[in-house]
């Protein structure tokens, strides 16, 4: 069992631990010399073993006997889109799902926005979970992007390590919480481009980037 693999198993673990996911909701994903490793499919995702882990090629193939993520057509097409991508987190986690259902974009009410690489959060339209055009909707989103909603469902994060990609999963349902608290009291002051372009600016050589 590769350390790649303990990991992915970690990060799914990790995600319920802090709020992301509960049940069998949500998925991760690592990038691998052959392909990628995704967590099983309809799995407790507080149980997740690194022997569960499934390694997938690019075309979704698995060895007999291991079922992978529902979702794999959206973390195989992330990292055929964009090269930068090492790890995939995608969950159900309260205020994304809600923002989500709300089909809207985050706006840049909040400097932090610029952590997924612009002056947005995207939500994506709707599509039934599992299916190639979940995850053409997806890739929509995703440009120019590191992170998006997905409607009446949930987020999801790329970054150049699951760490990254975990983080930033949580950065964007702290937004997520942040903005929704916000519209409850009136209307966000937005930010505008020419201040967000100064912080995505910022960003270029803010904290780690992973
Ligand atoms: P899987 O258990 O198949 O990964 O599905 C969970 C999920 O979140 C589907 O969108
Ligand atoms: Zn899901």
């Amino acid at each position: 069992m590769s350390e790649q693999t303990s990991q992915v198993a970690e990060t799914a673990r990790r995600s319920v631990a802090l709020g992301l996911n509960q049940g069998t909701s949500g998925n991760v994903s690592a990038r691998a010399p052959e392909g990628f490793l995704i967590t099983p499919s309809g799995r407790d995702m507080t149980a997740i073993d690194a022997a569960e882990i499934v390694p997938l090629d690019m075309n979704g193939a698995a060895p007999a006997g291991l079922k992978p993520s529902s979702e794999w057509r959206f973390h195989r097409d992330i990292y055929a889109a964009f090269p930068e991508a090492r790890a995939v987190v995608h969950a159900h986690s309260p205020f994304a799902v809600a923002l989500a259902c709300l089909r809207r974009d985050i706006p840049p009410f909040h400097y932090m926005v610029a952590m997924a690489g612009g002056t947005d959060i995207r939500c994506a339209s709707y599509a039934t979970f599992g299916t190639q055009a979940l995850s053409d909707v997806v890739i929509t989103s995703l440009q120019n992007r590191s992170a998006c909603l997905m409607a009446n469902h949930g987020l999801l994060a790329w970054g150049r390590s699951l760490h990254g990609a975990l983080a930033l999963a949580l950065e964007v349902e702290a937004l997520c919480g942040q903005y929704l608290r916000a519209c409850q009291v009136g209307e966000p002051v937005l930010l505008s481009a020419a201040e967000m372009a100064e912080v995505l600016e910022k960003f270029k050589d803010y904290g780690a980037r992973d």
